[in-house]
């Protein structure tokens, strides 16, 4: 250990969401001293799925700070002035943004923030005389708080666990890996937007051309992500403040309707594919060397011959087929894991019947040093605020509400305006800063 350093909060991981909070923290000019740590050398987001296609599926105004600070030198139509680009996108006439730009905006962010440090993996927290001792390779810190912004971990279904290989990984490591396809039989496993956008860049050839591809999905169709307005009430402050108080089977029940407002593929995507389709199979009349497969669920799993063969069955009719492949792309989603780096600190965590973590109502932990020392957490899974927890909608609400909490008073007046609906449930107090009182 070559360092000791004392803050008032260190954030642990630098996606989107702490990086929001960063920003906010950055510029309400608050005396706390608070330092953002990101393991990897620089800023990237995603950088396996940044796919040169891949579009946003939310809108570019839901950036990092804009909705609770509009004049915040970080938001998205400042990083368009500043690259000299703001007349050529409003002619671009685009409502939906590529990720790489977005990507391209967080980073811009990230870099010129003075609360982030890269190159930092933390591999343990211990918890001490009412302070957090946070460890790197190389580094040790001292804090009082903490927010814990690392994301989600791949999920990697238990039928094709051991076959882990070079030629059979989750689609977060796809252009990171920069496979050659060319001439091979791909097998794409997941029908969502993740299994989309890798169908479309496999079809579209961007790793060479494959000599067939497979699409699985165990969804009865290739469903389209409810992007109404009406099912745009959920990611609004108003309905997290009272999805928040609704109790655990009722809070299951929403999330359960609520699939399509977060899981599907955007029609902007699903309509560019279809018309890639069409013209491939009834202009073009190429041989078949593509076929998309709904209902079917891959139940198990052999690496025999030099080949993968992926036994699916049908969800109506419960019949097993078995595909060949030379590559499979796990597109199956991502889990809501506690970081390793938190394992010390696991037993003074307070979980509900399911083991899961129980969060108040400004994102603090239940545990049992809170009355001193909060820990915040961001992106923990839909149990506690509901449907927009791992989306962007909300992220500088959050955020701002975070900011508010740890410096237990209001630097960002959150207008929590009621929406459109009246969903008639009861409305949390406002300004509560939760700590171990307020739960
Ligand atoms: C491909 C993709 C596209 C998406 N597009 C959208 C979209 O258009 N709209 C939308 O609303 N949502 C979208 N989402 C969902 C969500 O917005 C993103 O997953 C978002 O990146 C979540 O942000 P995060 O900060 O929680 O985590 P992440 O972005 O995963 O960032 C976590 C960071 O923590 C770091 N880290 C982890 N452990 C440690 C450690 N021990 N020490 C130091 N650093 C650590 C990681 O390196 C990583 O950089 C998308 C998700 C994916 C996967």
């Amino acid at each position: 250990m070559n360092n000791q350093q004392d803050f008032d909060c260190l954030g642990i991981g630098l996606g989107p969401f702490n990086l929001s909070i960063a920003a906010l923290i950055e510029e309400s000019k608050t005396q706390l001293r608070t330092r953002f740590l990101e393991r990897k050398p620089s800023f990237s987001w995603h950088p396996g799925l940044l796919l040169s296609d891949a579009k946003m599926q939310t809108s570019f105004l839901k950036d990092l700070v804009s909705a609770v600070d509009p004049t915040s030198p970080y938001s998205f139509l400042n990083y368009l002035v500043k690259q000299r680009k703001f007349y050529p996108f409003c002619a671009s006439g685009q409502s939906v943004i590529s990720r790489l730009e977005f990507s391209d905006y967080l980073a811009w962010t990230a870099h010129q923030l003075p609360n982030t440090q890269f190159d930092c993996n933390i591999q343990h927290v211990d918890y001490v005389d009412d302070q957090f001792i946070v460890h790197s390779e190389t580094e040790c810190y001292t804090s009082k708080d903490l927010i814990i912004g690392t994301g989600m971990q791949p999920h990697i279904p238990e039928c094709i666990h051991d076959l882990i290989s070079d030629q059979c990984f989750h689609a977060s490591e796809l252009a990171l890996r920069a496979p050659d396809l060319t001439g091979k039989r791909i097998a794409i496993i997941g029908g969502g937007q993740t299994g989309a956008d890798i169908f479309q860049h496999t079809f579209d050839q961007q790793f060479g051309k494959p000599e067939h591809i497979e699409w699985i999905s165990r969804r009865p169709n290739i469903e389209q992500l409810d992007e109404g307005c009406f099912t745009d009430q959920y990611f609004m402050p108003d309905y997290v403040n009272q999805f928040y108080h609704l109790d655990q089977k009722n809070k299951h029940r929403e999330v359960s309707h609520q699939k399509l407002a977060s899981d599907g593929v955007t029609s902007d995507c699903l309509n560019g594919l279809y018309q890639r389709l069409y013209h491939d199979k009834y202009v073009l009349r190429n041989p078949k060397w593509w076929s998309i497969k709904p209902h079917q669920s891959l139940i198990s799993s052999q690496y025999r011959n030099g080949e993968y063969q992926l036994d699916i069955q049908h969800g109506l009719t419960q019949q097993v087929a078995t595909i060949k492949a030379d590559v499979v792309i796990l597109c199956t989603g991502f889990t809501h894991d506690l970081p390793a780096c938190l394992e010390h600190l696991k037993p003074l965590m307070i979980t509900d019947q399911h083991n899961r973590l129980v969060l108040s109502s400004d994102y603090c932990l239940q545990w049992k040093g809170m009355q001193n020392n909060r820990i915040y957490i961001v992106n923990s899974g839909t149990h506690n605020h509901g449907i927009a927890e791992p989306q962007l909608s909300l992220a500088a609400w959050r955020a701002a509400k975070i900011v508010n909490s740890l410096s237990q008073k209001t630097i960002y007046e959150l207008a929590e305006e009621q929406n459109i609906l009246d969903w008639g449930l009861d409305i949390e107090p406002q300004h509560s800063f939760a700590s171990a009182s307020s739960m």
